[in-house]
């Protein structure tokens, strides 16, 4: 019986492109779905963007567009790295789509209304509040003095300096890392999942330490349930609940019944597994439910070892206690480092970069295929070394296997018309060890043991090239009367050379491709390589499989990039435009035509002049009210040159105490960004007819 899988890649925060550490995870999980596939289990294989969160909302503002829009941009980025990397989701989605919200309100509403007693519960907590942006700030939002070393701008949930873990409310002169203002302690209602409920304690103790999990991963998280960390540095017995909202603003999804409240973000994200998956299966019409309720279905989530416990405590909790299938199994992976370098997580950049690699002309299986050698089913790092990337691609990938037909094929199709001959005795023997090991490769894959199923495929090649070396087919291409033995030494390389692209099929997919156009055969499986190919066969011309990797290739891939100037088309005036605003926003300033009454050089600056302007208005005696403006503009005019001229200023600015005086609103002038680029100031100037307090629309 066919299995019926369910996997999927951790989801990628929408806030960035991909990077090497992300391709590594999707490449591990595509290898393992290609391998399941071949064995004739029915998969899908998901992923999405995740989106919600106040990063990406305070990211989007900075932006000027919408979070919507601000992660549909990223989402557009996706596919030339997936493609190019031949990595082969069924269905890529996000988790602001329609299904992520209603399945994300459904299972929180089945929590809260579990008939054995709710785990949900709502307490006040006390929270900073930024008051000039008028939102409750995350952690990592909050800045100030370390209260163990007082290293300043530290953050609010640990000290980068000393290492030290608290509680925002423990910072010395916390501040808004967003506008810089001093926070205020607010009350607010959140809700809580009840992880430390004893049904959630007795049911994840079970759920991770039945035997499924990677035994290093279980071990660790066997402490949760004893003793833990507090923020504040001192720790507890036990689960601790688990803090499921946020306060508007907030992109995300409305907490049902709950109006400004919204799920935090790492409860709707797994949520979003299951909703990439309603899509697919929507969009093939199949019924969502039915395909969830089939007893036999397996679910299976790749993830990074940095998301662990979101993944064995609240993910599995949540789908149990709100009735739902839980995961089959997690595989967890470690992180990726790169020339014994930086560490490939979230929030660091890159030493390998994806596209750069493939623009470069670099073959993607190269990338597949070292990965593969690397990776094994514990939870460990593993480094990319560029030496060793060389040296496994050129001397195993391709001077073990890839030679084999190199070696083979141009006899067979130049001396033979491409007809397969016989099996020689010796091959025979050769031929039948090799199918003998599909077994072996097959629970190594399955086990996602790819190095050691690696490393048994080169072993069986190094037997196909010691048989090549013993029959020396160049030799008795030279012998008369050896013509039979050329063919049939030939003939046993090219069907050991279709075992062995068979057991590298799932690491190597365009490849094994390649090799079914050129011998001629259906999709290589691990069943139908037990039956040979005919004598009589016959196989396409060979055409050059892969090329060796170039050093000149590593070299450019890790040279650093050359520092271009800003692009100029870009940075209108050398910035982006400014946030989009409402008229609304606009309607706050009020422009006023003004006439320059007078203007005169400020003694002690060299920047300033200081004007004197009439904007219509009277005093209460009903003389003119004439306004002093200082204006940042000596560099470009002479106070002369300004003296009767008409121009535009904020009449209703607050006024504003400076060193020569109060300044009572602000001239309108343009320049660009960077004076030493371009230089200049340039006061405005209306077209004639605009008379002085006219206001400007
Ligand atoms: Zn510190």
């Amino acid at each position: 019986m066919p299995r019926q899988l369910f996997v999927t890649t951790a989801l990628p925060y929408a806030n960035g492109n991909f990077h090497i550490g992300h391709i590594m995870e999707y490449i591990q999980a595509d290898i393992w779905v290609r391998h399941q596939r071949m064995l004739g289990n029915a998969v899908d294989f998901v992923c999405a963007d995740d989106t919600h969160g106040a990063p990406i909302m305070i990211a989007a503002e900075k932006a000027g567009v919408t979070p919507q829009r601000f992660v549909a941009d990223i989402a557009a980025g996706r596919k030339p790295y997936l493609d190019g990397f031949h990595i082969g989701f069924d269905n890529w989605h996000s988790t602001d789509g329609p299904e992520n919200h209603e399945l994300a309100r459904q299972i929180y509403r089945d929590l809260r209304d579990n008939k054995d007693g709710s785990l949900i519960e709502s307490r006040t907590i006390a929270q900073f509040f930024d008051p000039d942006k008028g939102m409750f700030l995350p952690d990592r939002f909050i800045k100030g003095e370390c209260p163990k070393c007082h290293a300043k701008d530290q953050y609010g949930d640990n000290c980068e300096n000393c290492g030290a873990v608290y509680a925002p409310t423990d910072l010395i002169k916390p501040y808004s890392a967003l506008s810089g203002a001093q926070p205020e302690l607010r009350n607010s209602v959140h809700f809580f999942f009840k992880l430390s409920d004893p049904r959630c304690v007795e049911f994840l103790q079970r759920w991770t330490q039945d035997g499924k999990l990677q035994p290093e991963v279980a071990n660790k998280i066997k402490e949760w349930f004893t003793v833990r960390s507090n923020p504040d540095g001192s720790t507890s017995e036990g689960l601790g609940d688990w803090d499921i909202s946020r306060d508007a603003p907030y992109f995300g999804i409305e907490i049902p019944d709950a109006p400004g409240k919204y799920f935090y973000v790492w409860l709707d994200a797994p949520i979003g597994y299951l909703a990439s998956l309603k899509n697919l299966l929507d969009k093939r019409g199949q019924d969502y439910e039915n395909y969830m309720a089939n007893p036999g279905l397996e679910q299976y989530h790749f993830i990074g070892k940095d998301i662990v416990t979101f993944h064995t405590l609240f993910w599995p909790a949540t789908l149990h206690f709100s009735g739902r299938k839980t995961p089959d199994n997690v595989f967890v992976h470690g992180f990726l480092t790169v020339n014994n370098g930086e560490k490939m997580s979230k929030s660091r950049g890159t030493g390998l970069d994806p596209l750069k690699y493939l623009s470069l002309g670099m073959n993607p299986e190269w990338l597949r295929y070292y990965l593969a050698a690397k990776l094994s089913a514990r939870n460990e790092d593993i480094d990319f070394n560029a030496d060793d990337f060389m040296a496994r691609v050129n001397s195993d990938l391709i001077g073990k296997y890839i030679n084999i037909a190199s070696r083979a094929a141009g006899f067979i199709t130049k001396r033979f018309e491409g007809r397969l001959g016989e099996v020689t005795e010796d091959g025979a023997a050769l031929l039948h060890l090799l199918r003998g090991e599909v077994g072996t490769i097959e629970q190594l894959y399955e086990a996602r043991e790819y190095a050691k199923a690696l490393r048994e495929t080169m072993q069986l090649a190094d037997k196909v090239n010691a048989y090549v070396d013993a029959n020396k087919p160049w030799d008795l291409a030279k012998k008369p009367g050896q013509e039979a033995r050329l063919q049939d030494v030939c003939t046993v390389c090219i069907k050991a050379f279709r075992i062995l692209t068979c057991y590298l099929k799932p690491v190597l997919p365009a490849l094994a491709t390649q090799v079914e156009t050129f011998l001629n055969i259906e999709p290589l499986n691990y069943a139908n390589i037990v039956q040979p190919l005919k004598a009589g066969h016959v196989i396409g011309s060979y055409q050059h499989l892969m090329q060796r990797v170039d050093i000149k290739q590593l070299e450019a891939l890790f040279e650093a990039p050359e520092p271009v100037a800003a692009p100029e088309a870009a940075l209108p005036g050398g910035e982006a435009i400014a946030p989009t605003i409402g008229i609304d926003d606009f309607a706050k300033i009020d422009l006023r035509i003004a006439k320059i009454v007078d203007c005169q050089a400020v003694a002690g600056s060299t920047k300033l002049l200081q004007l004197t302007l009439d904007v219509g208005e009277t005093d209460d005696a009903g003389q003119p009210r004439l306004r002093n403006v200082f204006s940042g503009i000596a560099s470009s005019y002479e106070p002369a040159q300004l003296v009767g001229k008409l121009t535009v200023m904020v009449a209703n600015l607050a006024p504003r105490k400076m060193k020569f005086g109060v300044s009572e609103g602000m001239v309108l002038a343009a320049s660009h960004t960077d004076e030493k680029a371009q230089p200049g100031i340039y006061v405005l100037e209306p077209f004639a007819g605009a008379q002085p307090g006219m206001r400007v629309h």
